[in-house]
Protein backbone atom coordinates (compact mmCIF):
# COMPACT_ATOMS: atom_id res chain seq x y z
CA UNK A 1 0.00 0.00 0.00
CA UNK A 2 1.20 3.50 -0.61
CA UNK A 3 1.23 6.09 1.79
CA UNK A 4 -1.36 9.09 1.86
CA UNK A 5 0.14 11.89 0.29
CA UNK A 6 1.26 14.70 3.50
CA UNK A 7 -1.45 17.43 3.92
CA UNK A 8 -0.69 21.88 4.24
CA UNK A 9 -1.98 21.45 7.72
CA UNK A 10 0.13 19.32 10.04
CA UNK A 11 4.04 19.21 10.58
CA UNK A 12 6.37 16.35 9.89
CA UNK A 13 9.06 17.48 12.19
CA UNK A 14 9.84 14.68 15.53
CA UNK A 15 8.25 16.03 18.70
CA UNK A 16 11.06 17.35 20.52
CA UNK A 17 11.48 19.68 16.90
CA UNK A 18 8.11 21.37 17.42
CA UNK A 19 6.84 23.85 19.82
CA UNK A 20 5.12 21.76 22.44
CA UNK A 21 1.23 21.60 21.66
CA UNK A 22 -0.92 19.67 24.24
CA UNK A 23 -4.21 19.65 24.52
CA UNK A 24 -7.76 18.45 26.25
CA UNK A 25 -10.28 16.66 24.20
CA UNK A 26 -13.72 16.53 26.67
CA UNK A 27 -16.69 15.22 25.31
CA UNK A 28 -19.72 17.64 26.37
CA UNK A 29 -21.90 15.16 27.64
CA UNK A 30 -23.21 15.22 31.23
CA UNK A 31 -21.73 17.70 33.77
CA UNK A 32 -18.05 18.86 33.56
CA UNK A 33 -16.25 15.77 34.93
CA UNK A 34 -13.23 16.10 38.01
CA UNK A 35 -11.73 13.59 35.13
CA UNK A 36 -11.54 16.79 32.49
CA UNK A 37 -10.05 18.50 35.25
CA UNK A 38 -7.44 16.34 36.25
CA UNK A 39 -6.17 16.02 32.46
CA UNK A 40 -6.33 19.62 31.81
CA UNK A 41 -3.71 19.89 34.78
CA UNK A 42 -1.41 17.90 33.69
CA UNK A 43 -1.25 18.68 30.30
CA UNK A 44 -1.32 22.68 31.30
CA UNK A 45 1.46 22.31 33.60
CA UNK A 46 3.26 20.80 30.98
CA UNK A 47 2.69 23.47 28.24
CA UNK A 48 3.93 26.27 30.64
CA UNK A 49 6.69 24.39 31.99
CA UNK A 50 7.66 24.45 28.31
CA UNK A 51 6.88 27.97 26.88
CA UNK A 52 4.10 25.67 24.76
CA UNK A 53 0.18 26.18 24.15
CA UNK A 54 -2.29 24.26 25.86
CA UNK A 55 -5.43 23.86 23.94
CA UNK A 56 -8.82 22.81 24.48
CA UNK A 57 -11.05 20.80 21.84
CA UNK A 58 -14.74 19.88 22.00
CA UNK A 59 -15.38 16.02 21.01
CA UNK A 60 -19.25 16.72 20.49
CA UNK A 61 -19.49 13.88 17.26
CA UNK A 62 -21.51 12.17 19.17
CA UNK A 63 -24.87 14.04 18.34
CA UNK A 64 -27.41 12.39 20.96
CA UNK A 65 -25.09 12.76 23.71
CA UNK A 66 -23.41 16.16 23.23
CA UNK A 67 -25.25 19.40 24.78
CA UNK A 68 -24.74 23.27 24.43
CA UNK A 69 -24.96 23.36 28.46
CA UNK A 70 -22.59 20.81 28.93
CA UNK A 71 -19.83 22.20 26.60
CA UNK A 72 -20.36 25.63 28.60
CA UNK A 73 -20.46 23.96 31.78
CA UNK A 74 -16.37 22.41 30.77
CA UNK A 75 -15.71 26.04 29.87
CA UNK A 76 -16.77 27.58 33.09
CA UNK A 77 -15.47 24.81 35.39
CA UNK A 78 -11.77 25.34 33.48
CA UNK A 79 -11.81 29.15 33.41
CA UNK A 80 -13.07 28.69 37.14
CA UNK A 81 -9.97 26.15 38.33
CA UNK A 82 -7.45 28.49 36.30
CA UNK A 83 -7.12 26.07 34.13
CA UNK A 84 -7.55 28.88 31.29
CA UNK A 85 -6.19 27.27 27.61
CA UNK A 86 -4.27 29.39 25.07
CA UNK A 87 -6.65 27.82 22.17
CA UNK A 88 -10.52 26.39 22.26
CA UNK A 89 -13.62 27.29 20.90
CA UNK A 90 -14.42 30.53 23.31
CA UNK A 91 -10.90 31.57 23.40
CA UNK A 92 -10.21 31.28 19.28
CA UNK A 93 -7.36 30.50 18.00
CA UNK A 94 -5.40 29.84 14.21
CA UNK A 95 -6.26 25.80 14.32
CA UNK A 96 -9.78 26.16 14.44
CA UNK A 97 -12.71 25.45 14.02
CA UNK A 98 -11.84 23.70 17.57
CA UNK A 99 -15.36 22.07 17.98
CA UNK A 100 -15.20 18.65 16.09
CA UNK A 101 -18.90 19.04 15.05
CA UNK A 102 -17.73 21.92 12.94
CA UNK A 103 -15.58 20.12 10.95
CA UNK A 104 -17.03 17.45 9.35
CA UNK A 105 -16.03 18.55 5.92
CA UNK A 106 -11.76 18.17 7.33
CA UNK A 107 -12.85 14.86 8.50
CA UNK A 108 -14.83 13.66 4.89
CA UNK A 109 -11.28 15.19 2.86
CA UNK A 110 -9.02 13.04 4.87
CA UNK A 111 -10.75 9.87 5.02
CA UNK A 112 -10.80 10.21 1.13
CA UNK A 113 -6.75 10.50 1.26
CA UNK A 114 -6.98 6.55 2.96
CA UNK A 115 -9.62 5.18 0.22
CA UNK A 116 -7.14 6.66 -2.06
CA UNK A 117 -4.12 4.83 -0.99
CA UNK A 118 -6.19 1.82 0.20
CA UNK A 119 -5.77 2.30 4.17
CA UNK A 120 -10.00 2.82 4.15
CA UNK A 121 -12.72 1.18 2.34
CA UNK A 122 -16.48 1.24 2.10
CA UNK A 123 -18.56 -1.05 4.01
CA UNK A 124 -22.08 -1.23 3.48
CA UNK A 125 -22.76 -4.26 6.14
CA UNK A 126 -25.84 -3.80 7.59
CA UNK A 127 -26.98 -3.97 11.58
CA UNK A 128 -28.14 -7.56 11.22
CA UNK A 129 -25.68 -9.16 8.66
CA UNK A 130 -23.08 -7.59 11.89
CA UNK A 131 -25.06 -9.02 14.47
CA UNK A 132 -25.38 -12.03 12.95
CA UNK A 133 -21.12 -12.18 12.45
CA UNK A 134 -21.09 -11.54 16.09
CA UNK A 135 -23.10 -13.93 16.99
CA UNK A 136 -21.22 -16.70 15.36
CA UNK A 137 -18.09 -15.62 16.85
CA UNK A 138 -19.21 -15.74 20.10
CA UNK A 139 -20.62 -19.47 19.15
CA UNK A 140 -16.96 -20.41 18.27
CA UNK A 141 -15.69 -18.71 21.03
CA UNK A 142 -13.81 -16.56 18.85
CA UNK A 143 -12.34 -13.12 18.66
CA UNK A 144 -15.55 -10.78 18.26
CA UNK A 145 -14.19 -8.51 15.22
CA UNK A 146 -15.56 -7.53 11.82
CA UNK A 147 -14.90 -9.98 9.41
CA UNK A 148 -13.80 -7.80 6.94
CA UNK A 149 -16.46 -9.27 4.35
CA UNK A 150 -16.60 -5.78 2.23
CA UNK A 151 -12.67 -5.43 2.64
CA UNK A 152 -11.79 -6.89 -0.71
CA UNK A 153 -15.19 -4.75 -2.71
CA UNK A 154 -14.04 -2.89 -5.85
CA UNK A 155 -13.60 0.82 -5.61
CA UNK A 156 -15.48 1.51 -8.29
CA UNK A 157 -18.37 -0.56 -7.29
CA UNK A 158 -18.39 0.07 -3.93
CA UNK A 159 -18.68 3.79 -5.28
CA UNK A 160 -21.55 2.89 -7.60
CA UNK A 161 -23.31 1.65 -4.14
CA UNK A 162 -22.39 4.61 -2.12
CA UNK A 163 -24.18 6.97 -5.45
CA UNK A 164 -27.17 4.60 -5.62
CA UNK A 165 -27.42 6.09 -1.98
CA UNK A 166 -26.92 2.76 -0.16
CA UNK A 167 -26.01 3.35 3.40
CA UNK A 168 -22.21 2.59 4.57
CA UNK A 169 -19.37 3.29 6.87
CA UNK A 170 -15.29 3.55 6.20
CA UNK A 171 -13.36 1.56 7.77
CA UNK A 172 -9.49 1.19 8.14
CA UNK A 173 -7.91 -1.93 6.84
CA UNK A 174 -5.68 -2.99 9.70
CA UNK A 175 -2.74 -5.05 8.34
CA UNK A 176 -3.89 -8.63 9.30
CA UNK A 177 -0.44 -9.64 10.86
CA UNK A 178 2.60 -8.17 12.28
CA UNK A 179 2.56 -5.86 15.59
CA UNK A 180 1.79 -2.08 16.32
CA UNK A 181 3.89 -0.59 19.19
CA UNK A 182 3.82 2.86 20.53
CA UNK A 183 6.25 4.20 23.24
CA UNK A 184 4.18 5.50 25.80
CA UNK A 185 6.41 8.18 27.94
CA UNK A 186 5.17 6.90 31.49
CA UNK A 187 5.14 3.00 30.35
CA UNK A 188 7.81 2.55 27.83
CA UNK A 189 7.16 0.59 24.87
CA UNK A 190 3.60 -0.73 24.54
CA UNK A 191 2.73 -3.52 21.61
CA UNK A 192 -0.65 -4.68 20.12
CA UNK A 193 -0.66 -7.47 17.65
CA UNK A 194 -2.54 -6.48 14.58
CA UNK A 195 -4.53 -9.34 14.45
CA UNK A 196 -5.97 -8.10 17.96
CA UNK A 197 -7.16 -4.52 16.46
CA UNK A 198 -10.93 -4.40 14.01
CA UNK A 199 -10.99 -2.87 10.98
CA UNK A 200 -12.57 0.38 12.85
CA UNK A 201 -15.16 2.35 11.50
CA UNK A 202 -13.79 5.76 10.42
CA UNK A 203 -16.64 7.51 9.25
CA UNK A 204 -20.15 6.41 10.34
CA UNK A 205 -23.40 6.15 8.58
CA UNK A 206 -24.61 9.54 9.79
CA UNK A 207 -21.07 10.72 8.02
CA UNK A 208 -19.66 12.17 11.24
CA UNK A 209 -16.23 10.26 12.38
CA UNK A 210 -15.66 8.35 14.83
CA UNK A 211 -13.09 9.16 17.89
CA UNK A 212 -10.62 7.59 16.45
CA UNK A 213 -10.36 9.01 12.93
CA UNK A 214 -11.43 12.82 14.29
CA UNK A 215 -8.95 12.52 17.13
CA UNK A 216 -5.87 11.63 14.85
CA UNK A 217 -6.64 14.29 12.34
CA UNK A 218 -7.23 16.97 14.75
CA UNK A 219 -4.53 16.15 16.73
CA UNK A 220 -2.47 16.22 13.52
CA UNK A 221 -3.47 19.73 11.91
CA UNK A 222 -3.39 20.88 15.73
CA UNK A 223 0.09 20.42 15.49
CA UNK A 224 -0.27 18.37 19.22
CA UNK A 225 3.08 17.12 19.68
CA UNK A 226 1.92 15.24 23.22
CA UNK A 227 -0.95 13.79 23.81
CA UNK A 228 -1.97 13.17 27.73
CA UNK A 229 -4.70 11.76 28.48
CA UNK A 230 -6.33 9.10 31.14
CA UNK A 231 -5.02 5.08 30.79
CA UNK A 232 -8.15 3.99 29.60
CA UNK A 233 -7.37 4.97 26.07
CA UNK A 234 -4.02 2.94 26.01
CA UNK A 235 -5.95 0.71 23.85
CA UNK A 236 -6.93 2.83 21.15
CA UNK A 237 -3.61 4.44 20.87
CA UNK A 238 -2.67 1.50 18.68
CA UNK A 239 -4.92 2.39 16.34
CA UNK A 240 -4.17 5.55 16.02
CA UNK A 241 -0.54 4.77 15.45
CA UNK A 242 -2.11 2.58 12.41
CA UNK A 243 -3.90 5.61 11.21
CA UNK A 244 -0.93 7.78 11.39
CA UNK A 245 1.07 5.79 9.41
CA UNK A 246 -1.66 5.42 7.19
CA UNK A 247 -1.48 8.78 6.83
CA UNK A 248 2.13 9.12 6.58
CA UNK A 249 1.79 11.51 9.98
CA UNK A 250 3.94 11.58 12.66
CA UNK A 251 2.39 10.41 15.63
CA UNK A 252 2.64 12.73 18.91
CA UNK A 253 4.33 11.25 21.88
CA UNK A 254 1.53 9.51 24.03
CA UNK A 255 1.47 9.71 27.73
CA UNK A 256 -1.31 7.98 29.61
CA UNK A 257 -2.02 8.99 33.15
CA UNK A 258 -3.03 6.95 35.91
CA UNK A 259 -6.86 6.87 36.28
CA UNK A 260 -9.03 8.12 39.35
CA UNK A 261 -9.91 5.49 41.38
CA UNK A 262 -12.63 4.93 43.89
CA UNK A 263 -11.66 3.72 47.04
CA UNK A 264 -13.12 -0.07 46.17
CA UNK A 265 -9.95 0.82 43.11
CA UNK A 266 -12.64 0.70 40.59
CA UNK A 267 -12.63 3.37 37.84
CA UNK A 268 -13.98 6.81 39.74
CA UNK A 269 -17.94 6.61 39.12
CA UNK A 270 -20.30 9.13 40.15
CA UNK A 271 -21.76 6.02 42.13
CA UNK A 272 -19.50 6.29 44.42
CA UNK A 273 -17.62 9.83 44.59
CA UNK A 274 -19.07 13.31 43.53
CA UNK A 275 -17.69 13.60 39.87
CA UNK A 276 -19.04 16.56 38.50
CA UNK A 277 -17.00 19.96 38.25
CA UNK A 278 -19.99 21.63 39.38
CA UNK A 279 -20.59 20.24 42.75
CA UNK A 280 -16.82 20.71 44.00
CA UNK A 281 -18.00 24.47 42.80
CA UNK A 282 -21.07 24.29 44.59
CA UNK A 283 -20.14 22.73 48.13
CA UNK A 284 -17.41 25.69 48.46
CA UNK A 285 -13.95 23.95 47.51
CA UNK A 286 -11.31 26.61 46.58
CA UNK A 287 -9.95 25.89 42.77
CA UNK A 288 -6.07 26.62 43.90
CA UNK A 289 -7.76 23.77 46.98
CA UNK A 290 -8.80 21.32 44.24
CA UNK A 291 -6.17 21.79 41.92
CA UNK A 292 -3.21 21.24 44.38
CA UNK A 293 -5.41 17.93 45.28
CA UNK A 294 -6.19 16.73 41.56
CA UNK A 295 -2.39 17.89 41.11
CA UNK A 296 -1.17 15.65 44.54
CA UNK A 297 -3.46 12.20 43.22
CA UNK A 298 -0.91 12.12 39.59
CA UNK A 299 2.07 13.79 40.90
CA UNK A 300 4.63 14.21 43.91
CA UNK A 301 7.03 17.17 44.03
CA UNK A 302 10.56 16.58 44.62
CA UNK A 303 10.67 17.80 48.28
CA UNK A 304 7.50 15.58 49.15
CA UNK A 305 5.12 18.26 49.93
CA UNK A 306 1.88 17.82 49.67
CA UNK A 307 0.52 21.71 49.63
CA UNK A 308 1.60 23.47 46.40
CA UNK A 309 0.35 26.13 43.92
CA UNK A 310 -0.18 25.24 40.35
CA UNK A 311 2.91 27.83 39.46
CA UNK A 312 5.19 25.47 41.88
CA UNK A 313 3.36 22.78 40.13
CA UNK A 314 4.41 23.82 36.84
CA UNK A 315 7.79 24.91 38.10
CA UNK A 316 8.74 22.02 39.69
CA UNK A 317 6.95 19.65 36.84
CA UNK A 318 8.63 16.88 34.65
CA UNK A 319 7.25 13.67 33.69
CA UNK A 320 9.28 11.57 35.39
CA UNK A 321 7.46 12.58 38.93
CA UNK A 322 4.08 11.64 37.45
CA UNK A 323 2.95 8.22 39.52
CA UNK A 324 1.62 5.62 37.38
CA UNK A 325 -0.49 3.39 40.18
CA UNK A 326 -4.22 4.53 40.29
CA UNK A 327 -4.55 7.28 42.66
CA UNK A 328 -7.85 6.65 44.88
CA UNK A 329 -9.88 9.39 44.90
CA UNK A 330 -10.28 10.55 48.89
CA UNK A 331 -12.88 13.43 49.64
CA UNK A 332 -11.56 13.73 53.08
CA UNK A 333 -8.07 13.95 51.88
CA UNK A 334 -9.84 16.93 49.79
CA UNK A 335 -11.49 18.25 52.38
CA UNK A 336 -8.45 18.32 54.90
CA UNK A 337 -6.76 20.13 52.27
CA UNK A 338 -9.38 22.33 51.71
CA UNK A 339 -9.64 23.57 55.47
CA UNK A 340 -6.16 24.42 54.96
CA UNK A 341 -5.93 27.18 51.97
CA UNK A 342 -9.64 28.50 53.99
CA UNK A 343 -7.75 29.38 56.90
CA UNK A 344 -4.71 30.87 55.28
CA UNK A 345 -7.18 33.21 53.17
CA UNK A 346 -6.47 36.58 54.80
CA UNK A 347 -10.31 37.49 56.81
CA UNK A 348 -11.00 40.12 54.07
CA UNK A 349 -9.95 37.50 51.29
CA UNK A 350 -12.37 34.84 52.83
CA UNK A 351 -15.42 37.44 53.09
CA UNK A 352 -14.53 38.05 49.57
CA UNK A 353 -14.39 34.78 48.08
CA UNK A 354 -17.93 33.63 50.30
CA UNK A 355 -19.05 36.72 48.39
CA UNK A 356 -17.82 35.89 44.87
CA UNK A 357 -19.40 32.37 44.90
CA UNK A 358 -22.77 32.98 46.86
CA UNK A 359 -22.15 31.77 49.86
CA UNK A 360 -22.59 34.70 52.10
CA UNK A 361 -25.45 33.58 54.55
CA UNK A 362 -28.98 35.17 54.22
CA UNK A 363 -29.10 37.72 56.36
CA UNK A 364 -25.34 38.34 56.84
CA UNK A 365 -23.60 41.83 55.55
CA UNK A 366 -19.86 41.45 54.27
CA UNK A 367 -19.03 44.01 57.58
CA UNK A 368 -20.53 41.32 59.59
CA UNK A 369 -19.31 38.23 58.14
CA UNK A 370 -15.63 40.07 58.40
CA UNK A 371 -15.74 40.13 62.25
CA UNK A 372 -17.24 36.88 62.38
CA UNK A 373 -14.41 35.40 59.91
CA UNK A 374 -12.09 34.55 63.02
CA UNK A 375 -14.72 32.39 64.69
CA UNK A 376 -15.84 30.77 61.80
CA UNK A 377 -12.75 30.28 59.26
CA UNK A 378 -10.49 27.63 61.60
CA UNK A 379 -13.64 25.15 61.33
CA UNK A 380 -14.65 25.27 57.80
CA UNK A 381 -13.76 22.54 55.62
CA UNK A 382 -16.04 23.73 52.76
CA UNK A 383 -17.18 27.12 51.88
CA UNK A 384 -20.63 25.82 51.96
CA UNK A 385 -20.75 25.26 55.58
CA UNK A 386 -20.19 28.78 56.76
CA UNK A 387 -23.78 29.36 56.27
CA UNK A 388 -24.83 26.53 58.52
CA UNK A 389 -21.98 27.39 61.49
CA UNK A 390 -22.94 31.13 61.41
CA UNK A 391 -26.73 30.61 61.26
CA UNK A 392 -27.50 31.13 64.88
CA UNK A 393 -25.31 34.89 64.37
CA UNK A 394 -27.80 36.24 61.82
CA UNK A 395 -31.01 34.49 63.92
CA UNK A 396 -32.44 33.43 66.77
CA UNK A 397 -32.31 29.81 66.61
CA UNK A 398 -35.30 27.36 68.15
CA UNK A 399 -34.14 25.28 71.16
CA UNK A 400 -36.45 23.42 73.82
CA UNK A 401 -35.88 25.30 77.23
CA UNK A 402 -35.04 22.02 78.81
CA UNK A 403 -31.80 22.26 76.48
CA UNK A 404 -30.79 25.12 78.88
CA UNK A 405 -30.15 22.94 82.18
CA UNK A 406 -27.26 21.48 82.34
CA UNK A 407 -27.40 17.59 82.54
CA UNK A 408 -24.71 14.61 83.22
CA UNK A 409 -26.49 10.96 82.24
CA UNK A 410 -30.00 12.19 81.54
CA UNK A 411 -29.98 13.94 84.77
CA UNK A 412 -30.29 17.57 85.35
CA UNK A 413 -27.60 18.91 87.72
CA UNK A 414 -29.50 22.16 88.21
CA UNK A 415 -33.37 23.00 88.66
CA UNK A 416 -35.04 25.03 85.67
CA UNK A 417 -35.45 28.04 88.80
CA UNK A 418 -31.52 27.54 89.58
CA UNK A 419 -30.71 27.84 86.29
CA UNK A 420 -33.17 30.92 85.39
CA UNK A 421 -31.39 32.39 88.77
CA UNK A 422 -28.00 31.96 87.32
CA UNK A 423 -29.03 33.43 84.12
CA UNK A 424 -30.17 36.71 85.56
CA UNK A 425 -27.08 37.11 87.80
CA UNK A 426 -25.07 36.87 84.25
CA UNK A 427 -27.54 38.91 82.63
CA UNK A 428 -26.11 41.50 85.76
CA UNK A 429 -22.55 41.08 85.70
CA UNK A 430 -22.52 41.28 81.52
CA UNK A 431 -24.41 44.65 81.86
CA UNK A 432 -21.78 45.61 84.73
CA UNK A 433 -19.05 44.72 82.49
CA UNK A 434 -20.14 46.36 79.40
CA UNK A 435 -21.35 49.64 81.38
CA UNK A 436 -17.33 49.89 82.93
CA UNK A 437 -15.12 47.76 80.68
CA UNK A 438 -14.64 46.78 77.37
CA UNK A 439 -16.93 44.39 75.82
CA UNK A 440 -14.25 41.70 75.41
CA UNK A 441 -14.46 37.77 75.40
CA UNK A 442 -12.13 37.62 77.95
CA UNK A 443 -14.12 40.15 80.39
CA UNK A 444 -17.11 38.21 80.09
CA UNK A 445 -15.23 34.45 80.54
CA UNK A 446 -13.73 35.50 83.89
CA UNK A 447 -16.68 37.06 85.08
CA UNK A 448 -18.85 33.98 83.90
CA UNK A 449 -15.97 31.81 85.46
CA UNK A 450 -15.76 33.51 89.09
CA UNK A 451 -19.99 33.45 88.84
CA UNK A 452 -19.74 30.12 88.63
CA UNK A 453 -17.01 29.08 91.11
CA UNK A 454 -19.07 31.22 93.33
CA UNK A 455 -22.39 29.37 93.59
CA UNK A 456 -22.38 25.86 92.94
CA UNK A 457 -21.88 25.40 89.31
CA UNK A 458 -19.24 24.30 87.42
CA UNK A 459 -18.08 26.48 84.57
CA UNK A 460 -18.48 24.21 81.59
CA UNK A 461 -21.71 23.95 83.28
CA UNK A 462 -23.03 27.42 82.75
CA UNK A 463 -20.62 27.80 79.58
CA UNK A 464 -23.42 24.74 78.13
CA UNK A 465 -26.00 26.47 79.47
CA UNK A 466 -25.17 30.11 78.07
CA UNK A 467 -24.28 28.51 74.65
CA UNK A 468 -27.64 27.21 74.10
CA UNK A 469 -29.24 30.42 75.20
CA UNK A 470 -26.69 32.48 72.89
CA UNK A 471 -26.47 29.95 69.80
CA UNK A 472 -29.26 27.58 70.37
CA UNK A 473 -26.72 24.82 69.75
CA UNK A 474 -24.57 22.72 72.00
CA UNK A 475 -21.98 23.00 69.49
CA UNK A 476 -20.83 26.19 68.48
CA UNK A 477 -18.21 28.98 67.12
CA UNK A 478 -15.88 29.75 70.77
CA UNK A 479 -18.54 31.28 72.87
CA UNK A 480 -17.28 34.71 74.25
CA UNK A 481 -16.09 35.78 71.40
CA UNK A 482 -19.52 34.68 69.93
CA UNK A 483 -21.10 37.24 71.75
CA UNK A 484 -18.50 39.79 71.03
CA UNK A 485 -19.53 39.39 67.62
CA UNK A 486 -23.15 39.14 68.02
CA UNK A 487 -23.08 42.36 69.90
CA UNK A 488 -23.95 43.53 73.34
CA UNK A 489 -27.92 44.25 72.82
CA UNK A 490 -28.01 41.19 71.31
CA UNK A 491 -26.30 39.07 73.29
CA UNK A 492 -28.36 40.31 75.71
CA UNK A 493 -31.82 40.15 74.19
CA UNK A 494 -30.97 36.22 74.02
CA UNK A 495 -29.86 35.80 77.78
CA UNK A 496 -33.42 37.52 78.38
CA UNK A 497 -35.44 35.36 75.88
CA UNK A 498 -33.70 32.08 77.39
CA UNK A 499 -34.85 33.69 81.17
CA UNK A 500 -38.17 34.01 80.07
CA UNK A 501 -38.27 30.39 78.93
CA UNK A 502 -37.72 29.07 82.29
CA UNK A 503 -40.53 31.48 84.19
N1 LIG B 1 -13.07 12.68 23.92
C1 LIG B 1 -12.20 11.85 24.67
C2 LIG B 1 -12.64 11.97 26.13
O1 LIG B 1 -13.75 12.29 26.34
C3 LIG B 1 -10.79 12.28 24.47
C4 LIG B 1 -9.75 11.22 24.65
C5 LIG B 1 -8.41 11.75 24.16
O2 LIG B 1 -7.86 12.60 24.86
O3 LIG B 1 -7.97 11.34 23.11
O4 LIG B 1 -11.92 11.76 27.06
Amino acid sequence: MEQAGRDDGGSQLSNQERPVRVRVAPSPTGDPHVGTAYIALFNMCFARKMGGQFILRIEDTDQARSTPESEAAIFRALHWLGLDYDEGPDAGGPHGPYRQSERSAIYAREVKKLLDSGHAYYCFCTAERLAQVKEAQKAAKGQLRYDGHCRPLDRAEAERRVAAGEPFVIRLAVPATGETTFRDRLRGEIKFDNSTIDDQVLLKSDGLPTYHLASVVDDHLMEITHVCRAEEWITSTPKHVLLYDAFGWTAPEFIHMPLLRNADRSKISKRKNPTSLDWYRSQGFLPEALLNFLGLLGYSMPDGREQFTLAEMIDEFSWDRVNTTGPVFDLEKLDWLNGTYIRALSPETFVARLQAENFLPVGATPEKMLAAAPLVQERTKRLSEVADLTAFLWQELPYEPSALLPAKKGQPLHTAAETRQILEQVRTVFSEIAATQTWSAAALEQSARTLAESGDWKPTELFMTLRIAITGRPVSTPLFETMVVLGLEEAMKRLDHAIAKLE
